[in-house]
């Protein structure tokens, strides 16, 4: 800003006034007429008279005023500097409002001290509307980059860092029994000084959200053998209906080929917490069901002799999480505050057969499908402080969870740990085992397709939520049933 001031010269003024009337040269013209010794005393009282008149008639139809010139362009005339000064000053502070700051702008304001007639001033009042929608304001504010992707725009350094504060608490969660050794962003993040429109700054609550809610990524994704589109949600973390609608045209019965390129198209936040740390948390430990051949009641009928009791522990484990979600968890201590009590079940003759041998065969079987759609929440192998013969797959009471390839049941019923659950045999000494269902759609004998619908998702048995356990059985022992899907 450049305060550029004008002296006024009055003297001057006078002279150039009596140029334009020819007040000057009348007077001189009348001087020439009469005798100049005679007169000269009176001459120059009426110049003098004249001058003073003159002056006193600007003095009283202008006024001293201030313009306020932005860019060049006079935007209006304020009664003095000071007063002009502070009107730009409120109009930055209103500028700024939203961010509770003073803008600043670069665009170039120049302060002109005139004199003007004051009906020009009258007419010609600096309106703050005017400035406000004229002046380009800015903000220094610091910007968050993701990947070198801009995201978003902060009024601070402190306040980017708490955005980022938030984030990781908001997916950490660390509390008296839940201690975070560690939590970093996955994505590489970079905080930038930039100049932006005030507008554009976000507040702390807006930026985390715009965080996030994240953007939409698109990959493009090989069709393999089998893949089937819910296979392939499956594999990419994704619902069904969001892979077909990335693909414009495809419904759920296109037929996709191996080899096909097809997109995935997916909203995802644009950060990731990748936390380590230790849990405390009281579990339950579901009760374990026995079921006892009892001659003396009538077949098929069966008693609970004794009710089982949930028992409780307090578990304490080690994690690496993901925006909240487990990757890994290693148990390191667990506690029994209460023993469970088994649920004894007295049966009366001619109980449903329990399945023992699998057919002997070579082992393979193609194209097995996800029996549910759903985050797998336990791994086959050594979890838990035991060996966990299969997959977890998170899902709902009721939710339907189908064959994961073309069978005979050989077994649907009550089986102890397993819950209500079904086996069924697939041939070359393949057989899956699907467990803790709330209801059975299928009965031993039964031959089944890839894909029917044969249960619903339950927590009966020993479990601690609704889930489908699922094993593959080959030969007779079970085996990571990842290696099959
Ligand atoms: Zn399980």
């Amino acid at each position: 800003m450049i305060n550029r001031e004008k002296e006024d010269n009055f003297l001057l003024f006078f002279l150039s006034k009596f140029k334009e009337t020819s007040l000057l040269n009348k007077f001189l013209a009348f001087t020439k007429k009469i005798s100049w010794k005679s007169l000269k005393t009176s001459g120059v009282l009426l110049l003098t008279l004249v001058l003073l008149g003159t002056g006193i008639f600007y003095l009283a139809t202008t006024t001293p005023a201030v313009a306020i010139i932005v860019n060049g362009n006079n935007l209006g005339f304020a009664p003095n500097l000071n007063e002009a000064q502070t009107i730009i000053q409120d109009v930055l502070s209103k500028q700024g409002e939203t961010v509770g700051r003073v803008a600043k702008t670069s665009d170039n304001i120049e302060y002109d001290k005139v004199r003007i007639k004051k009906e020009i001033y009258a007419n010609n009042k600096v309106s703050p509307e005017v400035l406000f929608n004229s002046i380009k304001p800015y903000i220094e504010g610091v910007g968050i980059n993701v990947n070198d992707k801009f995201v978003v725009v902060l009024g601070s350094q402190e306040e980017a860092d708490s955005v980022l504060a938030k984030y990781i608490e908001h997916f950490t969660k660390p509390s008296e029994k839940n201690i975070v050794s560690s939590a970093e962003f996955k994505e590489n993040i970079s905080k930038i000084s930039v100049q932006v429109n005030p507008n554009e700054v976000k507040t702390i609550d807006q930026a985390f959200e715009i965080l996030l809610k994240g953007d939409v990524v698109e990959s493009i994704y090989t069709v393999e053998p089998n893949d089937s589109f819910w296979l392939i949600a499956r594999k990419n973390n994704m619902l069904t209906e969001d892979v077909i609608a990335g693909n414009p045209g495809f419904t759920e019965n296109t037929i996709i080929q191996p080899g096909q390129k097809i997109k995935l198209v997916k909203v995802q936040p644009y950060l990731t917490v990748i936390s380590k740390g230790t849990k405390i948390v009281n579990e339950v430990i579901p009760f374990d069901v026995v079921t006892k051949v009892d001659s003396k009641l009538a077949a098929g009928k069966s008693v609970v002799q004794q009710a089982g009791k949930d028992g409780e522990k307090i578990v304490t484990y080690n994690y690496v999480e993901e925006n909240g979600k487990t990757i890994t968890k290693e148990v390191v201590k667990e506690e029994i505050v209460v023993e469970p009590v088994k649920q004894i079940i007295a049966k009366g003759p001619n109980p449903a057969p329990v399945y023992v041998g699998t057919s002997r065969g070579s082992g393979s079987i193609s194209g097995m499908i996800w029996p549910l759609s759903g985050p797998i929440t336990s791994y086959y192998g050594y979890r838990w402080g035991g060996f966990h013969t299969g997959i977890d797959i998170d899902g709902v009471t009721g939710q339907p969870y189908v064959a994961a390839a073309s069978g005979k049941v050989v077994f649907a019923g009550w089986n102890g740990g397993y819950g209500y659950s079904i086996l069924i045999d697939h041939g070359n000494g393949v057989v899956t085992r699907y467990a803790h269902s709330s209801k059975l759609n299928v009965k031993a004998g039964q031959n089944v397709e890839k894909g029917q619908t044969i249960g619903l998702v339950g927590s009966t048995g020993r479990s601690t939520g609704s889930h489908l356990h699922f094993e593959v059985i080959i030969n007779g022992s079970t085996v990571n049933p990842l290696n099959y899907l």
